[in-house]
């Protein structure tokens, strides 16, 4: 069965595009079939994985004004299981066309059920804003994971989203979960880091992604790793596969997929 994750949080900066490229690679590796849906007109996932704008034609954009066939628009990556469908900046004039929004709406949807490959996974990658396009990615999701910067003002703006997301169950996606909040950038020997990890916790426990053999919560460590990967043009796995980064999306990975089977 295919499911379709959301990354989402409307603050930019946040680990949005690090979770969505790193846990696409992480599944990837496991020989999951995965595709990441870049909908981010900034293209940073696109360019995480090592695409220039001059290396692809079409993207999500094309597809999503219905010029192009989704199918088209799949950019094979360095690891096998792992297609991309790249984004570009023209997909910003889309926020903007709001004549279209209930129409576009619909669209990722039906664009995806038009995907030709069986995949396992789709991770969709997400703009720092709750407009058309992040409502779009959440109606045509299963479940969304929320990355928590867990610096100053990390909670701030959680509870917007939260609603956003109860909209988006009320009037376009029932079935829409919350696969879980995740704590970003955590950082042990930062106070403020473990205070706001701990409101977390005692606000929004039973939301944080927990693993199942030692009862810890999840999170993701800030780790330099993480952020020079992309400038190589490469998930975290396949930069420095033992570093700390590494290992936490590696986890994260696991946890969702034996979440999947059991
Ligand atoms: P968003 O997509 O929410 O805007 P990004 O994933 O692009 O956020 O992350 C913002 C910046 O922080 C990027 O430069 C990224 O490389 C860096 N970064 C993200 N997660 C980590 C982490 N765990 N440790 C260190 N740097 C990180
Ligand atoms: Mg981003």
């Amino acid at each position: 069965m295919i499911e379709i994750i959301s990354v989402a949080n409307q603050k930019g900066g946040v680990g949005k595009t690090t979770t969505a490229v790193n846990l696409a690679a992480s599944i990837a590796i496991t020989e999951k079939k995965v595709l990441l849906i870049d909908a981010d007109p900034q293209a940073n996932a696109t360019s995480s994985l090592g695409f220039l704008r001059s290396d692809y034609e079409y993207s999500l954009y094309h597809v999503l004004i219905g010029s192009k066939d989704i199918n088209d628009t799949i950019l094979n990556t360095l690891i096998p299981t792992l297609d991309l469908v790249p984004s570009n900046i023209g997909l910003a004039g889309i926020e903007k066309e709001s004549e279209y929004l209930d129409k576009k709406e619909l669209t990722l949807k039906e664009r995806i059920k038009e995907l030709k490959e069986d995949y396992d996974y789709i991770i969709i990658d997400t703009p720092p804003m709750l407009g058309t396009i992040t409502i779009n990615a959440l109606s045509a999701s299963d479940s969304v994971i929320i990355p928590i910067q867990t610096e100053f003002f990390a909670l701030e703006g959680l509870a917007q989203l939260l609603n956003t997301i109860k909209l988006v169950q009320r009037t376009k996606n029932p079935k829409l979960k919350i696969k879980g909040l995740l704590p970003t950038m955590f950082s042990k020997s930062n106070n403020l880091s473990k205070q706001v990890f701990q409101d977390l916790i005692n606000h929004y426990s039973s939301k944080l992604f927990k693993n199942k053999k030692s009862g810890k919560y999840i999170y993701i460590p800030r780790n330099v790793r993480l952020a020079e990967a992309p400038s190589f043009g490469k998930p975290v796995i396949l930069y420095d596969i033992k570093s700390s980064g590494a290992l936490a999306y590696e986890l994260l990975a696991k946890t969702i997929i034996e979440e999947a089977e059991q």
